[in-house]
C-alpha cells in the first residue's frame, strides 16, 4: 500500500518543485521589472535636473550674470542634479552600471568646476562675457550624452537579466519537467511490474482455489463433480465408456478401532494404488467416502477385464498402517456407455448398483451391471421405507423361545426375536429386516422398542418367581457408542431387573474386538456376554484371549449335520471341550430332534434352543408354559 502511495506522492512533490520555481522565475523578473523601473525613473530624474540646472545656467548668463541670487538658484539646482546622481548611485549598487553612474558624477563635477571658472571668468571679464555665450551654452553636453547612454543601459541591462533569466527558469522548468517524465515513467514502470505482480498472484491463488474446487483434499485425486464434466465431454464426442466403481468395506471399522486418521490414511494408499495403476488415459476420481470411480475408454472387452480383475486385486492387497495389518474387501462395479447408459450421471449410478449387488452378493471378482439390479434396488428402497413407517408406527412386537435344560427339560432362560406386524410381508422375516436396518441405522430404535418390550415381560416373570435369564440379541452398530449401554441400564434400573439375568447375545464377527470398551462396561455393570452363532464368523478366535464371555451358542449349521458328519461332530465336541476348559456355559442352538438332543446332552451340552422344545412363540404363550409346563418340556431324553 506504501508503495503504491510514493509513487504519486514522489510525483506530486516534484511538479511542486517545479510550480515552486517557476513562481520564484516571476517574482525575480517582477522585481527586475521593478529595479528597472526605478533606475530608469532616477535617470530620467536626473536628466531633466540636468536639463534644468542648463536652463538655469543659461537664464544666469543671459539675463542676470551678475545676480547672485541667480547663481544661488543655479548652485541649488547643481547641487541636486548632484545628489539626484548620488542617489542613482546607491540606486545602482552592486551593478554593473555603478561605474557609469561613477562616470556620470565624474562628468558633474568637471561640469561645475567648468561653471565656477566660467562663471569666475565672467566676473573678470564681463565686458568679454556675450561674446563667450555661445561657447558656454551647451557644455552639458558630455553628462547628458552620458545619462543617455546609461539610460539606454538600464534597459539593455534589464533585457539581458530578463533574458537570463527566462533561460534559466526554462532550463529549470525543462529539468523538473524531465525529472517527472523520469518519475513518471520509473512510477508507470513500477506500477506495471506491482501490477503484474499482483495479477500473477491473483492468477495463482485463483489456479489454486480452481485445483481445491476440482480435487479431493484427501487423496489429491479429482472430485466426482469433476469427473462427472469430463465424462461428458467424452460422451459428447460419442466415446464409448467402461465406469468402475469401488466401493471399500471394512474401512470404518477399522477407524472405530484405532481412529479417524487410520481411515483417512486407509483411503489414500487405496487411491495410490488405483492412481499407480490406471492407464493414463483413463480419469479416476474419489467419489464419497471410500468409494472411487475410475472412467476406461472401451478398448478390447477382454484386455479390459483383465483390467477390471488387476485394479481389485491390487486395491485389496493387505493393508499396513502404523505397525497394523488390516483386510480390506473392495467390491467393483461395472456399467458402461452407451449399453448402460446414455449420460455420465446415469453411467455412474449403474455402476454403483452394480458394485452394491457385488458387494451384497460377497462377489470377489467384478460386477458388470444388469437391469435386474437396478430392479433389486428399487425393491429395496420400497422395503427400507416400509421399514422406516413400521418401526415409526410402532409395529413391533417381540417373540421368546425358550432355552431349556437338556437334561430336566426345564426353561432356564428365553431370547428375545423380534418381530414386525406391518402388512409388507417381505418384512415378515428378522433375516430381512434385521440387516436392512442394520444398513440404514434403523437399528437403534428397533432395539430399544424390542428391549422395552422384552423387559417389561420379563419383569412380570421374574417377579413371578421364574428364575429364567433373557437373550437380547444386539447388533455391532449399537455398541458405537455408549448410548445402548446407558440404555439398557437405566432400563434394567427401571423394572429392577438385576443385570446379571440378561445375555447379551452378539454375532461372532471381527467387529467384536473392535467394541471392547463397550463390552467391558457390560460387563462391570453385571451384564452377561454371550457368543451367537458360534462357529460361523470369525476364524481367529484370538478374542477370547481379551475376553471370555459367559456364554457360547453353537450355531444351528453345526447341530443340522451332528448326526451324519464325523467332522461337524467333532468340531462341536472340540467346540464343547474349549468352553468348558474356559467355563463357558454353552447353549445348542436350532435343536430340532431327539436324537440331537441325545448327541449333545451326551457331549456335556446342558441347555438347547429348538423347535424341538418351543418355536418363538409371543408372551402370553410363553407365560402359560412358563405357569403350566409342557409335557414335551417334563420329557426327559
Ligand atoms: P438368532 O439370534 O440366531 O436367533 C435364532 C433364530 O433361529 C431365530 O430366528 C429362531 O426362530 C430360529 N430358530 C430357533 N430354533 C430353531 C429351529 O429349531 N429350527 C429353525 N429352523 N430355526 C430355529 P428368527 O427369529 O427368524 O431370527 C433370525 C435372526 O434375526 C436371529 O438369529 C438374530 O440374529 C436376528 N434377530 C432377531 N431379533 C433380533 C433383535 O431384536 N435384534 C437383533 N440385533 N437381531 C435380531
Ligand atoms: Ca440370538
Ligand atoms: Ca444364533
Amino acid at each position: 500500500m506504501a508503495n503504491v502511495i510514493a509513487g504519486p506522492v514522489l510525483i506530486l512533490l516534484l511538479a511542486l518543485s517545479g510550480l515552486v520555481v517557476e513562481m520564484r522565475f516571476l517574482s525575480d523578473h517582477h522585481n527586475l521589472l521593478k529595479q528597472q523601473q526605478v533606475l530608469a525613473h532616477s535617470a530620467a530624474e536626473l536628466n531633466i535636473a540636468l536639463k534644468t540646472q542648463s536652463q538655469l545656467w543659461l537664464d544666469y548668463l543671459l539675463y542676470q550674470p551678475l545676480e547672485e541670487k541667480s547663481w544661488q538658484r543655479f548652485r541649488k539646482q547643481e547641487r541636486a542634479t548632484l545628489a539626484l546622481a548620488n542617489k542613482l548611485l546607491v540606486q545602482v549598487e552592486q551593478d554593473r552600471l555603478q561605474s557609469d553612474v561613477r562616470s556620470i558624477i565624474y562628468a558633474l563635477e568637471i561640469l561645475r568646476i567648468t561653471y565656477q571658472e566660467k562663471r569666475s571668468s565672467l566676473l573678470q571679464d564681463s565686458a568679454n562675457f556675450s561674446e563667450n555665450n555661445s561657447t558656454l551654452g551647451n557644455i552639458d553636453t558630455v553628462p547628458s550624452a552620458l545619462i543617455k547612454d546609461l539610460y539606454q543601459k538600464i534597459h539593455m541591462h534589464a533585457n539581458e537579466t530578463s533574458n537570463a533569466l527566462r533561460q534559466q527558469a526554462l532550463v529549470m522548468s525543462g529539468l523538473f519537467a524531465l525529472l517527472l517524465i523520469a518519475a513518471s515513467l520509473a512510477y508507470s514502470r513500477w506500477s506495471t511490474r506491482h501490477t503484474q505482480r499482483f495479477l500473477d498472484r491473483q492468477e495463482k491463488s485463483h489456479r489454486r482455489v480452481q485445483w481445491l474446487l476440482q480435487h479431493d483434499y484427501l487423496t489429491r485425486l479429482l472430485t466426482r463433480t469433476q469427473l462427472i464434466q469430463e465424462t461428458d465431454v467424452k460422451i459428447r464426442g460419442h466415446q464409448p465408456l467402461y465406469a468402475f466403481h469401488f466401493s471399500l468395506s471394512n474401512v470404518k471399522n477399522a477407524a472405530q478401532s484405532q481412529g479417524h486418521s487410520v481411515q483417512d490414511q486407509l483411503i489414500r494408499i487405496a487411491a495410490q494404488r488405483l492412481l499407480t495403476q490406471k492407464r493414463p488415459q483413463d480419469i479416476l476420481a474419489r467419489s464419497i467416502g471410500e468409494e472411487f470411480i475410475l472412467i476406461a475408454e472401451d478398448d478390447d472387452s477382454l484386455a479390459l477385464r483383465r483390467y477390471a480383475r488387476t485394479l481389485l486385486s491390487k486395491i485389496e492387497q493387505d493393508f499396513s498402517v502404523a505397525g497394523f495389518r488390516y483386510q480390506i474387501h473392495c467390491s467393483l462395479g461395472i456399467s458402461h456407455y452407451p449399453e448402460h447408459a446414455d449420460n455420465s450421471s446415469e453411467l455412474l449410478r449403474c455402476a454403483d448398483i452394480a458394485a452394491v449387488h457385488a458387494r451384497s452378493q460377497r462377489l470377489q471378482a467384478p460386477c458388470l451391471y444388469s437391469a435386474v439390479m437396478s430392479e433389486r434396488i428399487r425393491q429395496k428402497i420400497e422395503l427400507v421405507s416400509d421399514l422406516k413407517t413400521a418401526i415409526s408406527k410402532g409395529e413391533i412386537t417381540v417373540l421368546f423361545q425358550p432355552q431349556v435344560d437338556i437334561k430336566h427339560r426345564q426353561i432356564v432362560g428365553i431370547e428375545a426375536l423380534a418381530r414386525l406386524t406391518t402388512n409388507n410381508t417381505a418384512l415378515n422375516y428378522p433375516d430381512v429386516f434385521i440387516p436392512l436396518a442394520e444398513e440404514t441405522g434403523l437399528i437403534h430404535s428397533l432395539s430399544k422398542a424390542v428391549c422395552r418390550q422384552a423387559i417389561a415381560h420379563f419383569e412380570n416373570w421374574w417377579k413371578l418367581g421364574n428364575d429364567i435369564t433373557l437373550a437380547i440379541n444386539v447388533s455391532p452398530k449399537q455398541l458405537e457408542t455408549s448410548d445402548f449401554v446407558d440404555f439398557l441400564q437405566e432400563l434394567c434400573h427401571c423394572h429392577q431387573v438385576p443385570s446379571h439375568k440378561i445375555d447379551i447375545e452378539l454375532t461372532e464377527s471381527s467387529y467384536i474386538d473392535s467394541h471392547y470398551p463397550q463390552l467391558n462396561r457390560l460387563r462391570e455393570l453385571g451384564f452377561r456376554l454371550s457368543i451367537d452363532d458360534f462357529g460361523t464368523g470369525y476364524s481367529n478366535l484370538g478374542y477370547l484371549t481379551h475376553f471370555v464371555p459367559q456364554q457360547l451358542k453353537i450355531d444351528k449349521s453345526f447341530i443340522d449335520s451332528i448326526t451324519h458328519s464325523d467332522r461337524k461332530h467333532a468340531l462341536v465336541e472340540s467346540i464343547v471341550g474349549l468352553a468348558k476348559s474356559q467355563s463357558i456355559e454353552v447353549v445348542a442352538e436350532g435343536i430340532e430332534t431327539e436324537i440331537q438332543a441325545h448327541i449333545l446332552k451326551r457331549m456335556g451340552v446342558e441347555i438347547g434352543q429348538g423347535y424341538l422344545f418351543s418355536r418363538p412363540v409371543d408372551a402370553l404363550s410363553l407365560q402359560a408354559q412358563l405357569k403350566k409346563p409342557q409335557p414335551s418340556l417334563q420329557q426327559s431324553v
